[in-house]
């Protein structure tokens, strides 16, 4: 371990996950976790957060910013992996919804300083639906060992008002791509993939319901489909056109793209956005199954799961949008993924 003299907080640096526990619990848990402390520096700025007396500094630890294919195909990332390093890790491109997500985040200034472990244990990152959608499973360290949690399950707990987080994120990992599991993951494999990104001005009127939101917003509209069937689309608004967080983000995957309706299709939807947690649209995600099994037709699909968003959706409201607009704009963004996932339309508007 280094220990560094500064002016502000005093700086320790562990080696390992181990060492970085021990001199947690040695602070009494007043040791604050920074990774690449872009989030971090904001809240001291603006006040949203007093700078602590102790920082720990995770970067020094080995292999916590390892990112790699797994024996299974899943891929597993470290915590301290930069969003940049995701982004250019040929191993990620097998799952295209997270990097369309995270090529959304910030500037390349930030993602080349900000982490994914920190985007995800801020917990209301713009990582997260997409992650969401991807099935991806937490790995903790308690002092004692590694443990697995789903992250829909630490969301959740979140949004229930947890206690703070005291365990370290030592990596997330992602399920290997190719089925319901897999989410979108080979969306972008090479071999009749179609998979690209659009921006497009959106009043804040947008269909969303009127007046929730101060300004005109840009939005953020991706997505793709696979020759396997699979299909993901990625959707965020916000109060400008880069270099800001959602104000509401939504992601999607789901299959077979065609023939509508065929048998074995399936769905996932994730909203977030704000300061509540995102969160898995699972009643949004079973009533546009239903429709579409008894109808076979995607815009009746869209439209339930239109309805069942508006119902289950929570988000939080702030200065710059209440929950009600954020609601009625997650819920169009759901429909309008559903849409074009399941007519293999993704692509039209770019
Ligand atoms: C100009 C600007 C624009 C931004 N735009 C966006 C945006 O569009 N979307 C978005 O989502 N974010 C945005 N951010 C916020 C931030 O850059 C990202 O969320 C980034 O991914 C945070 O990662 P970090 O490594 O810097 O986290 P840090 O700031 O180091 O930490 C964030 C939180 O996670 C905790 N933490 C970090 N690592 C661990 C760990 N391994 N275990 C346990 N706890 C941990 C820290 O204690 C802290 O509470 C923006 C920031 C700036 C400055």
């Amino acid at each position: 371990m280094s220990l560094k003299e500064t002016a502000g907080p005093l700086l320790l640096q562990p080696a390992t996950l181990e060492e970085a526990w021990r001199l947690r619990w040695r602070h009494g848990f007043a040791a604050l976790p920074v990774a690449g402390g872009t989030l971090l520096r904001t809240q001291w700025e603006n006040g949203v957060l007093a700078p602590p007396s102790v920082l720990l500094d995770l970067r020094r630890i080995g292999g916590l910013a390892d990112i790699g294919p797994q024996p299974d195909g899943s891929l597993r990332i470290g915590s301290q992996a930069t969003l940049s390093a995701v982004l250019k890790a040929p191993a990620s491109a097998g799952w295209p919804l997270l990097r369309e997500a995270l090529r959304m985040i910030a500037a390349p200034g930030v993602r080349n300083l900000g982490t994914l472990g920190g985007n995800i244990a801020s917990a209301v990152g713009d990582s997260l639906p997409a992650l969401l959608a991807l099935d991806a499973e937490l790995e903790w360290y308690d002092g004692a060992s590694l443990a697995g949690q789903s992250l829909e399950a630490w969301l959740e707990e979140r949004r229930a008002g947890a206690a703070p987080e005291r365990r370290l994120l030592a990596a997330v990992t992602l399920p290997a791509p190719g089925g319901a599991a897999g989410a979108a993951g080979a969306a972008g494999e090479a071999g009749g993939a179609s998979e690209g990104s659009g921006r497009a001005r959106a009043a804040s009127g947008n269909g969303a319901g009127a007046g929730g939101a101060e300004g005109a917003c840009a939005a953020d509209f991706s997505g793709g489909h696979a020759s396997g069937g699979r299909w993901h689309a990625w959707r965020k608004i916000g109060r400008r056109e880069s270099f800001t967080p959602a104000l509401v983000c939504v992601a999607a995957a789901g299959g077979p793209a065609a023939p509508v309706g065929a048998p074995g299709a399936w769905l996932r939807l994730a909203a977030g956005g704000g300061s509540a947690p995102p969160q898995r649209l699972r009643l949004a995600e079973r009533a546009a199954l239903a429709a579409l099994a008894a109808s076979g037709d995607a815009a009746r699909a869209a439209a339930a799961a239109f309805e069942a968003a508006l119902t289950e959706y929570a988000p939080a409201g702030d200065a710059f949008a209440d929950a009600d607009y954020r609601r009625r704009c997650a819920a169009n963004l759901a429909a309008a993924a559903v849409w074009e996932g399941w007519t293999a339309r993704g692509g039209e508007r770019r």
